[in-house]
């Protein structure tokens, strides 16, 4: 018999029995966290992974003094750690917190400038009501005093206060009308009642809501009031990356980053995140809004700086229209409509700034002219300056709309144009920025206008100042593995426990195949023999599965094709088998749910997505919601500028080779896993895996040499694949599901 103590951390595990391996990954968690150490967890999809991490997790933060936040980017996954909380909670009752966005979470609908305005009247109104009482109190007890001494002191008194009651009250008028009455609601309170009925559950944002809109009122400022008592706090990746939002989360935590352990679910995805954090973007709009801004507020501006700021700017205007103007081709643009096209202005490799290039020689002309010298510095040193005044002006439309004077908050473009062109003229040329330029045609004016965006490759400078002040940090994932690439990605240089499970579920109960259909390269996609395959095989599997089948193509374009092909097929139509589909413009959450329903049912139908769709990460296609899942295709991503430029950068900063590696194949390798992984969710859950492709098979490793994607995926899971042709699906898949009880 095991002697050995029960871990502490048992006290939130909240399950009758640990799958396997889970209180192995408990133990190392907790050790890991106890040492100070970054805990990197990948353990196949329904494993238990959140509870493993947030057992030992609150166990130490308990100890320590500390709290912890769990962070995900996927919307099911917040609800499904609503649930595991509330379990942890029905053991140990601990307080939890769950956060959205102020915005999502605002009755009234304002952005986050309006609401500071609004917030800032409402403090001042409180701050006026109380000196008003103050007032009325002190005007009480003259008139008692002159009632009983006839001093004419005290009534020459009474007349002051009168009067300046008289002018606060009308003061509190206009103020009350400038202020948010559901924030005044919440100062006004005293009692606990929200705290208790808080932390007496796990609440949603949604229940909050429900609360405080009850009530007449905000219940995002609710929360904010009460988050330092909790101990769990939920919420999303948001809240942590933008650095802005995260400093915001501490002050109300009266806690700093030391005093918290961070847990990321889904935590392949941090580096596409942060890169979307850090990335800078500004469209011709905004410069045009700020050159015509300035003029308005010239007197706030030195005579030269003005001149110089708009004819900078307007330099750079030109610069962009120019190169589209000329990168367009005959009758091209007559082609472009609403969605963004990017134009290349800068080779990913050669990085040469196109943009940059035309403005700076604008810019030469216009300082021979006035026999100067603009230097990049010298031109950088002026956006400040621009952007300074720029702050200013928007602190002035803030009093204005607070004072309410306007009815609407105007907001600055100058400090935006000014420091995107000196980020521009600083980073265009770094390997870790890539400049871009898009353009789109206006809906309204019928007009192309253009967007530059300097995209970041490796968004270190987002994740590895955080990673480095944290108490404790769990990465979390089904598919983090290669370990070593995320940690130099993110930029992780603190002792890490690298901890990585296999699916432990029985092995009787999955079967994964590797179809020798030829190899979907994007130049052979189209062909005849390669068409009829994948739709064979395709097909086979549908008529051979018992229950739902779930379709990754490697697009939207390629999973619209196959769409048409499979709701016309013969055989498919002849079972009245329904083919859902995930498109844009219809909602996948009502897709999903109606897959599931028809599963549930004990009928069979099949839904069709693409792999980077919304249903291919987080969603729980368990038991007979969905019992194939076909991955047509290893999916590489279309080559454009933007991931070679990541590829590039990779190149230059890991060396050669690691470019392609990290920007492209991991990545491609790891949504596929998350596809596969989609189906067979617990241990008595069964289904098959299904990878349409010759460059999964095995023996594409010797055939098929550097295209074979077989090795790069983790040994204990390549090791299940079985080559079989196409003809051979229905009978594999048959003689699979003839020995299951699919009606469970
Ligand atoms: S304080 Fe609350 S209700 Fe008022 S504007 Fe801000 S978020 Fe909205």
């Amino acid at each position: 018999m095991d002697s050995s103590p029960v871990p502490g951390f048992m006290k939130y595990f909240t399950k009758e029995s640990c799958y396997p391996n889970q209180a192995e990954a408990m133990r190392y968690i907790a050790d890991a966290l106890e040492k100070g150490e970054v805990v990197l967890f990948e353990g196949a999809c329904g494993t238990g992974k959140t509870l493993s991490a947030l057992a030992p997790a609150l166990e130490i933060a308990a100890r320590q003094n500390k709290k912890v936040i769990i962070v995900t980017n996927v919307h099911q996954q917040m609800v499904q750690f609503i649930n595991e909380a509330r379990d942890i909670k029905r053991k140990v009752d601990i307080h939890v917190a769950v956060m959205k966005g102020k915005q999502a979470m605002c009755p009234r609908h304002k952005d986050y400038e309006e609401c500071r305005a609004l917030s800032e009247n409402t403090y001042e109104l409180l701050e006026m009501e109380r000196n008003l009482l103050k007032s009325k109190k002190e005007f009480a007890d003259a008139t008692e005093k002159y009632k009983t001494t006839k001093d004419p002191e005290y009534n020459r008194l009474r007349a002051e206060l009168e009067k300046e009651i008289q002018e606060m009250e009308n003061t509190i008028h206009r103020k009350r009308d400038l202020s948010c009455t559901p924030l005044y609601e919440v100062l006004k309170i005293e009692s606990p009642a929200f705290k208790n009925w808080l932390f007496d559950d796990v609440r949603s944002p949604e229940d909050i809501n429900e609360y405080a809109n009850g009530r007449g009122m905000c219940g995002y400022e609710l929360l904010k009031r009460e988050i330092k008592r909790a101990d769990l706090i939920i919420c999303n990746y948001h809240h942590v990356l933008s650095q802005e939002i995260f400093m915001t989360l501490l002050g109300w935590l009266e806690k700093l980053p030391e005093d918290l352990i961070l847990i990321f679910d889904e935590a392949h995805n941090i580096e596409n995140a942060a890169r979307s954090h850090s990335s800078i973007v500004i469209s011709e709009k905004t410069i045009e809004k700020a050159v015509i801004e300035i003029g308005e507020h010239a007197d706030k501006f030195p005579e030269k700086l003005k001149e110089d700021a708009q004819k900078i700017l307007l330099c750079f205007l030109s610069a962009i229209r120019e190169t589209y103007d000329q990168a367009l081709e005959f009758g091209e643009r007559n082609r472009i409509g609403k969605n963004w096209k990017d134009i290349r202005i800068s080779d990913p490799y050669e990085r040469f700034d196109v943009v940059k290039s035309v403005f700076l020689k604008k810019i030469n002309t216009y300082a021979q002219e006035e026999g100067r010298v603009l230097s990049e510095t010298s031109l950088r040193m002026i956006m400040e300056s621009v952007s300074d005044i720029g702050y200013e002006i928007d602190l002035m439309y803030h009093e204005k709309f607070k004072s309410g004077a306007d009815i609407i908050r105007k907001k600055s473009n100058i400090s935006v144009a000014a420091d995107y062109l000196a980020a521009h003229l600083l980073l265009s040329e770094n390997p870790n920025y890539y400049p871009i330029l898009n353009i789109r045609r206006d809906q309204q004016s019928g007009e192309i206008y253009g967007r530059m965006e300097l995209f970041t490759c490796i968004p270190k400078n987002v994740t590895a100042p955080l990673f480095d002040s944290l108490g404790g940090l769990v990465l979390m994932s089904a598919t983090l593995r290669p370990f070593s690439m995320i940690k130099e990605t993110l930029g992780i240089e603190r002792a890490c426990t690298e901890i990585a499970f296999p699916l432990t579920f029985p092995a009787k109960n999955r079967k994964t195949f590797a179809v020798s259909v030829p190899p979907l390269f994007s130049s052979r996609r189209d062909d005849a023999q390669t068409l009829a395959a994948v739709e064979d095989a395709i097909v086979s599997a549908i008529l051979a599965t018992d229950g739902n089948t779930l379709i990754y193509f490697q697009s939207f374009s390629e999973a619209e094709r196959y769409v048409h092909v499979l709701k016309n097929h013969e055989k498919i139509q002849s079972e009245s088998i329904p083919v859902l589909f995930d498109e844009a413009g219809v909602s996948s959450n009502a897709v999903r749910e109606e897959f599931f329903k028809i599963g549930e049912s004990g009928k069979r139908s099949v839904l069709v997505s693409y792999i980077l769709g919304t249903l291919s990460e987080g969603i729980d296609f368990q038991g007979k919601r969905a019992r194939t899942v076909i991955v047509v295709g290893v999916g590489y991503p279309a080559l454009n500028d933007r991931i070679r430029a990541v590829e590039a950068a990779y190149d230059i900063v890991f060396g050669d080779k690691k470019g392609w590696e990290f920007a492209i194949s991991v990545p491609t390798i790891r949504r596929v896993r998350q596809a596969m992984g989609r189906v067979v969710r617990s241990p008595d859950d069964f289904g098959v895996r299904l990878l349409l492709d010759a460059r999964f098979q095995k023996k594409s490793v010797s055939r098929l040499w550097k295209y074979s994607v077989y090795n790069q995926f983790p040994e204990e899971e390549r090791e299940e694949f079985m080559d079989i042709s196409p003809a051979e699906v229905e009978q594999e898949l048959k003689a699979f599901f003839s020995g299951k009880n699919t009606t469970e």
